[in-house]
């Protein structure tokens, strides 16, 4: 299948390389395209770049960034783009970012998680089970280079992180448009204001005596979020699997012991796991999205959620 969209992409590059020197006095929308890997990366680069560049995000809504694989027709619009940023670990990224360097060798690449100070975790599988069947096939070569890697992935979801993902993208912009470098250096310290207030809130709200110190979470989505403000934050999933019936059993032991009282589930995971251990002790299900465009809402939400509201 994989092979199939390679061979698409190759023969679409070599068609748009010829088409592209034609192009240039065509007026239909001229702006370059960077691709991105996530909708959160999507909101920082727009953020940034203003009306001077169309972002793209490669991973839909709805779909996980984990076990996504583009469709013909994304390849081809990424054989346009000017550049590619990625969130840096991603299962996505790490299944398909070397065909896609191999198979656009004029796209230039940046990284956006550079500096980021990683956390490591090899128990952070990161293998999707349930909806996903038909992609058992590419499982077993996502687990494989997850396995290798070790590095826990969600690194959008902090304020700190957030900030050196700005940089990254402010020097990227810099150095791929260097005319407009006083524009994205103005936007850049906009957005730094924007995510250093979005912090504070969030340090205000989770320093409050009814703030939580320790939640659950079906995917554990959340591990620099709770780096960032000291908590404890529990996965159901087991290795990126179902719980086990006595890991399910430990968990309602841990939700009591560590006064959890809210369990996060995410759009594109199981949720009956968390509804059972919700139902066992009295704790609450809270749906959250960390994929979501609007970063900032979404982190708040978090926060506002563990906070006991009287
Ligand atoms: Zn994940």
């Amino acid at each position: 299948m994989k092979r199939t969209f390679l061979y698409i992409l190759t023969a679409l590059i070599a068609v748009g390389c010829k088409n592209s020197s034609v192009q240039n006095n065509k007026s239909d929308d001229d702006k370059p395209v960077i691709t991105v890997t996530i909708e959160p990366l999507r909101y920082f680069t727009e953020a940034i770049a203003g009306d001077n560049f169309s972002i793209v995000s490669m991973v839909p809504k709805g779909s996980s960034p984990e076990m996504y694989d583009p469709t013909p027709q994304q390849l081809v619009e990424l054989a346009k783009s000017k550049a590619y940023f990625r969130i840096g670990y991603i299962g996505f990224e790490q299944t398909w970012m070397d065909k896609l360097t191999d198979n656009a060798p004029h796209l230039q690449f940046f990284d956006t998680s550079r500096g980021i100070d990683l956390i490591f975790d090899s128990s952070h599988a990161h293998h999707h089970h349930g909806d996903d069947e038909a992609h058992a096939h590419d499982s077993i070569q996502h687990d494989e280079h997850q396995h290798a890697v070790g590095v826990e992935p969600h690194v959008w979801s902090s304020a700190y992180n957030a900030q050196i993902i700005a940089g990254n993208i402010l020097n990227a912009l810099c150095s791929i448009d260097k005319a407009n470098e006083e524009v994205y250096v103005e936007r850049y310290k906009n957005l730094c204001n924007q995510i250093e207030h979005t912090d504070s809130l969030i340090c205000h709200m989770l320093s409050t005596p009814n703030a939580d110190r320790a939640f659950m979470i079906y995917h554990p989505a959340l591990s620099y979020f709770a780096r960032d403000y000291g908590l404890h934050q529990i996965s159901i999933e087991e290795d990126g699997k179902e719980p086990s019936p006595s890991h399910l059993k430990s968990l309602i032991d841990t939700c009591k012991k560590e006064k959890v009282r809210v369990i996060f589930v995410q759009p594109e995971f199981d949720r009956r796991n968390a509804e059972i251990i919700a139902k066992q002790t009295g704790t609450k299900v809270v749906p959250i999205n960390p994929l979501s465009y609007d970063w900032e809402q979404e982190m708040l939400n978090i926060a506002r959620e563990l906070v006991v509201k009287n």
